[in-house]
C-alpha cells in the first residue's frame, strides 16, 4: 500500500494538477455529450438560468471519469449538474444561511467559535458543488493579497487563546504551492498556534494535486496538521484518491472526512456504510455528517432531520462506533455545531 501512496507522491509531473484545473469542463453540453446522456427522457436535463449564471459549471475531468455513462441518477452527477431545481424559490432557503458576515473579523478571517480562526485561502474551487453552503459568499471581499494578510495575521498574534487555524475557502489546495507554504509558514510561526487544519475537496476532484512539495509542507510544520478530507459518496474514491489521501496521511496529519447528507446523492444507509469503509481504508476517519445548509438555490438537496436520524440508526449498526460519523448541524450563533443524537 505504501508503493501506490508514493506513486502520486513522486510523480515527474507536479503541475500536472494545474493543467487539470484549467481545463475544467465548464459546459453543460460537453458534460452532457461525454457521460452520453439522453436529455429528452429526464426532467434533470433542464437547466438553471438563475443558479448557473450566479455559480457557474465547474467539474474537473478525473471527477467526470469517475460517473457512470448515461445515468442521470450517478451520484456524483448530481453534485455537480446545475438543474432548474436550483431555481425554485422558498422562503426558507437563504443567501447566507449561517449568517458568516457577522464572523467576518479581517478580510479573509472568519471567527465563530472560540479558539479557532478560519482563513479563506483560497477564492475558489476546483469544482462548485451545487449544494455549497457558501455559493454566495463574498469572496471579492475575502481575498487578501500576501500584503493585506498582515492584518489577519496580526489579529491572530494579538489573540493568544487563538490555538488553532483553519485553512477554508473556496479551496486552499487550489492556490499554487509557493502562495500556500508562505501563508502556512506565516501561521506557523505564532508560538500560541497549536495546530493547522485544511479543509479541502481537492484531493477527491483531483488526486494529482497531492505533490510531493504539498506533503513536505504537511510534515515540516511545527503546528500540528489536521486535513479533513470533503467526500460524500464511495464512489468519489478511486485509486489514485485513495493513493493521493495515504500520501497526505504519510506526511504526518491526521486525516478526518466531513460529508454532507444529500437528498439523491447519499441519503442511503448502504452509501454511507461504505463511505465509511471505504474511507478507512484509505486512512481516513469519516468525522461529521453535515445536514445540508439552508443556502438558496439547494433545497433540492435537503434531508430532514428524522428521515437522517432513522438512516443513522441503520448506518450504527452496521458499522463499529468509530467508523460512524458524527450528524452534525450548525445553527447561527452557537458556540458550537448542533449534535443530533
Ligand atoms: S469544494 Fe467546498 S467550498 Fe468549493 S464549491 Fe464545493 S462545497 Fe463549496
Amino acid at each position: 500500500m505504501q508503493t501506490l501512496a508514493l506513486s502520486v507522491i513522486k510523480s515527474d509531473q507536479p503541475e500536472k494538477w494545474q493543467e487539470i484545473l484549467s481545463d475544467l469542463i465548464t459546459d453543460p453540453k460537453e458534460l452532457l455529450a461525454d457521460l452520453k446522456l439522453d436529455t429528452t427522457a429526464n426532467p434533470l436535463a433542464a437547466l438553471a438560468a438563475k443558479g448557473l449564471a450566479q455559480f457557474p459549471l465547474k467539474v474537473p475531468r478525473p471527477f467526470a471519469a469517475r460517473m457512470e455513462p448515461g445515468n442521470w441518477d450517478d451520484p456524483l452527477l448530481r453534485q455537480v449538474w446545475p438543474s432548474s431545481l436550483e431555481d425554485v424559490e422558498s422562503d426558507s432557503l437563504s443567501l447566507d444561511p449561517l449568517q458568516e458576515t457577522h464572523f467576518n473579523k479581517t478580510p479573509g478571517l472568519l471567527q465563530k467559535y472560540h479558539g479557532r480562526v478560519l482563513l479563506t485561502a483560497a477564492p475558489h474551487c476546483a469544482v462548485h458543488c451545487r449544494y455549497c453552503f457558501r455559493r454566495h459568499f463574498d469572496y471579492a471581499a475575502n481575498t487578501p493579497g500576501r500584503r493585506e494578510w498582515s492584518e489577519s495575521i496580526a489579529y491572530i498574534s494579538e489573540n493568544p487563546d487563538i490555538s488553532e487555524v483553519i485553512l477554508s475557502g473556496g479551496d486552499p489546495l487550489a492556490a499554487g504551492d509557493s502562495y500556500l507554504a508562505w501563508l502556512l509558514a506565516e501561521v506557523d510561526r505564532i508560538p500560541h498556534v497549536e495546530t493547522i487544519r485544511i479543509h479541502s475537496r481537492l484531493p477527491i476532484v483531483i488526486p494529482q494535486r497531492v505533490t510531493a512539495q504539498l506533503c513536505s509542507m504537511l510534515s515540516e510544520l511545527r503546528s500540528k496538521s489536521v486535513f479533513i478530507t470533503h467526500c460524500n459518496h464511495p464512489q468519489e474514491i478511486d485509486g489514485e484518491v485513495q493513493a493521493a489521501l495515504k500520501a497526505i496521511r504519510h506526511a504526518g496529519s491526521t486525516l478526518l472526512n466531513q460529508a454532507v447528507l444529500l437528498k439523491g446523492v447519499n441519503n442511503y444507509a448502504d452509501s454511507l456504510i461504505k463511505l465509511s469503509t471505504t474511507l478507512f481504508q484509505s486512512d481516513v476517519l469519516p468525522y461529521y455528517l453535515h445536514l445540508p445548509d439552508r443556502v438558496t438555490g439547494t433545497g433540492h438537496f435537503i434531508v430532514n432531520e428524522s428521515e437522517a436520524l432513522k438512516l443513522m440508526a441503520s448506518v450504527r449498526s452496521h458499522l463499529p462506533g468509530y467508523l460512524v460519523p458524527q450528524l452534525v448541524r450548525e445553527d447561527p450563533g452557537n458556540n458550537s455545531k448542533t449534535r443530533l443524537a
